[in-house]
């Protein structure tokens, strides 16, 4: 790991006051409690319900004018077809129709709204409505083929679907007969919110033109008095170590999107914010809709995938201040070259975020050289609802590090004191060893429950800590350092070895663009280490080329540590949330089942 330089942050010249203060003390002072104390007080004796806090309350406020989403419409060169911007008022009265709706159809307190679409403005205003009319949102990707559909929505037991016509026919029709709890399919134009067909909707089985219901119901709707407790999130997991889990949330989750909004990503009022995921994935949900709603701020919906020119456009021209997205993009766009920024302006860039996987320290110097804004890389998962531990504005980052805990947030690198009886507990361990990365249970967006599994849900809590199922490591200044996650790390020669460790070093080799390391059984050594790489542009596959890699490797991390073997590959398999899936690579190296692939990107649209 490359431990050496940080990026140290001139606090004097910083060109917006951070709203995280530098100092342990400012830190240690942090109360979630102060700031759920400053929701309940702007929610005015409705408690904190998502769906107003996100839109209403900015109406009240006075602020109702501003631009809440910006909409980019897809084309295929480059360019954005359309562009729409939605205010706060204007989605503060959408969602109150949509909520307004949800009680005509009869839709129960507590029941399942799930939603099959792209990133267009029904998504969002579905969502706010959903958490107004105390229903449960649950978003799945549209890339989803019908068997995964049909598994989450029959877990989730959704009543309610809203698609699209051709998403509908495409993937959902086939499997409609399983899916006995949905009776209520709200069909939104394909190309956003205007009228739908009329054969489209005769077709299918309790179906509802959402645009001309909406327009028949009122604007206003009475949100009544939300319970923290009261469950308003159903988000699948990525699937990346098995079969996805359906992780459950709560409205007081409010507390830690809106501390992270302005602790972590640091928005003020006049930022220009992107987040780059899909609301399928949890960040989509959480930084995506959630974080810069609460915080009043702008932010951009690219409804186009990924393209590195259209990105970089983006970001110039909307003049993009916060940016949040993830390795897989940025490894995608190095690999597209350092020509290609320097065509663009990108001054407006201020603060730029990373997660979902760990983020090589070559991308964080990447960044600071050719964007202008590093990337500070932070952790959570679909679990824990909200970032927990960050790179912050006010700290140096240390380009590698998963960054230190939220304030607020208590972390803690232990071990189980005997790992085939749980009941024994866990201890923390001394700086600098290995261990799962651990939190005290508490924090207020922890999930309240995986789906179905209570026994799984009561097995991640250990002596009042939640177990993370990552591995990491804290140095003495109390900066985390991923390792890998269990699932993945191997036993070599009788060293622990996290992938991402011996990946970070491939990638520095002049012929690496991404690499992905699993174990594969040995007699003598337990396990040894294979590399599957894809190679830089430019860079044609020989045996010199596997000689250099191999001996790099060797150089770089010792012979324990390097890979024994590296085969190229042209793409990585990866779920749609961008992870590497190295259970697959290792799957097929040994030719053993391939298990749950319904998240495998690439698999039927
Ligand atoms: P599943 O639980 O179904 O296997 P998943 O864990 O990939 O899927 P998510 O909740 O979307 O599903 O992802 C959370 C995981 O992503 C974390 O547990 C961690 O392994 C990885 N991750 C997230 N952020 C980072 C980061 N900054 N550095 C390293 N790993 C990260
Ligand atoms: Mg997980």
């Amino acid at each position: 790991m490359t431990r050496g330089k940080q990026i140290e942050k001139d606090l004097a010249h910083l060109r917006v006051p951070p709203n995280l203060r530098p100092g342990d003390d400012v830190r240690a002072a942090f109360r979630f409690a102060d700031v759920r104390a400053q929701l309940l007080d702007a929610a005015r004796g409705r408690g904190l319900n998502l769906g107003w806090l996100c839109a209403d309350r900015h109406v009240v406020d006075g602020r109702g004018d501003r631009v809440a989403l910006t909409f980019l419409g897809r084309r295929g060169d480059g360019g954005f077809d359309h562009t729409e911007a939605t205010t706060f008022a204007a989605l503060a009265d959408a969602s109150g129709r949509f909520a307004n709706l949800l009680v005509e159809l009869g839709v129960a307190r507590g029941a399942t709204v799930a939603t099959l679409l792209g990133r267009t403005r029904a998504l969002y205003e579905s969502a706010l409505g959903t958490w107004k009319a105390h229903a449960v949102f649950a978003p799945l990707f549209s890339a989803f083929g019908p068997e995964p559909l049909s598994t989450r929505l029959t877990l989730g037991r959704a009543v309610v679907l809203v698609t699209t016509p051709t998403l509908y026919a495409r993937k959902v029709a086939a499997v409609r007969d399983a899916l006995v709890d949905l009776k209520h399919v709200l069909l939104v134009d394909d190309a956003g919110c205007e009228a739908v067909d009329p054969g489209a909707l005769r077709q299918i089985p309790g179906a509802v033109d959402l645009a001309a219901a909406l327009a028949r119901q009122p604007a206003t709707f009475d949100v009544g008095v939300t319970d923290d407790e009261e469950r308003a999130i159903l988000h699948f997991t990525s699937g990346t170590t098995g079969k996805p889990k359906g992780a459950v949330h709560v409205h007081g989750a409010s507390v830690v999107h809106a501390a992270t909004g302005r602790l972590v990503l640091d928005l003020h009022d006049d930022d220009l914010f992107w987040c780059t995921a899909d609301p399928g994935w949890v960040t989509g949900t959480s930084y995506g809709v959630i974080a810069p709603l609460l915080c009043g701020v702008t932010s951009i919906v690219d409804e186009a995938d990924f393209d590195a020119e259209r990105w970089y456009r983006v970001l110039s021209e909307h003049r993009v201040s916060v940016w949040y997205t993830a390795p897989t993009a940025i490894r995608l766009l190095m690999r597209a070259g350092t020509e290609l920024p320097k065509s663009f302006d990108l001054q407006a860039l201020r603060f730029a975020g990373s997660v979902g996987e760990p983020l090589n320290p070559e991308a964080v110097w990447w960044a600071a050289e050719n964007l202008g804004a590093p990337f500070h890389d932070n952790w959570w998962q679909t679990e824990t609802g909200g970032i927990m531990i960050a790179n912050v504005v006010v700290d140096a980052i240390r380009p590698g590090s998963m960054g230190r805990p939220i304030p607020g947030v208590e972390a803690a690198i232990v071990r189980r004191r005997d790992p085939d009886d749980a009941r024994r507990g866990v201890e923390v361990v001394a700086d600098e060893v290995e261990g799962e990365l651990a939190l005290r249970a508490g924090w207020p967006s922890m999930f309240r429950g995986y789906l179905g599994d209570d026994e799984r849900y009561r097995a991640c809590f250990v002596d009042g800590w939640y177990l993370s199922g990552d591995l990491a490591r804290r140095d003495v200044d109390g900066y985390y350092w991923f390792v890998g996650r269990a699932d993945d790390v191997v036993k070599t020669s009788g060293h622990l070895v996290g992938p991402f460790e011996v990946e970070s070093a491939l990638m520095e080799s002049d012929a690496v663009a991404e690499a992905a390391v699993i174990g594969l059984p040995d007699v003598v050594a337990g396990n040894v280490l294979k590399a599957f790489v894809v190679l830089k542009p430019g860079v044609v596959w020989s045996e010199d080329v596997r000689l250099s890699i191999l001996g790099f490797s060797r150089a770089r991390l010792g012979p324990v540590v390097a890979p024994r073997d590296v085969a190229v590959v042209d793409e990585l398999p990866r779920t749609r949330s961008g992870k590497i899936l190295r259970r697959l690579l290792r799957a097929r190296e040994l030719g053993l089942p391939e298990g749950d692939l319904s998240t495998l990107e690439g698999q039927a649209r």
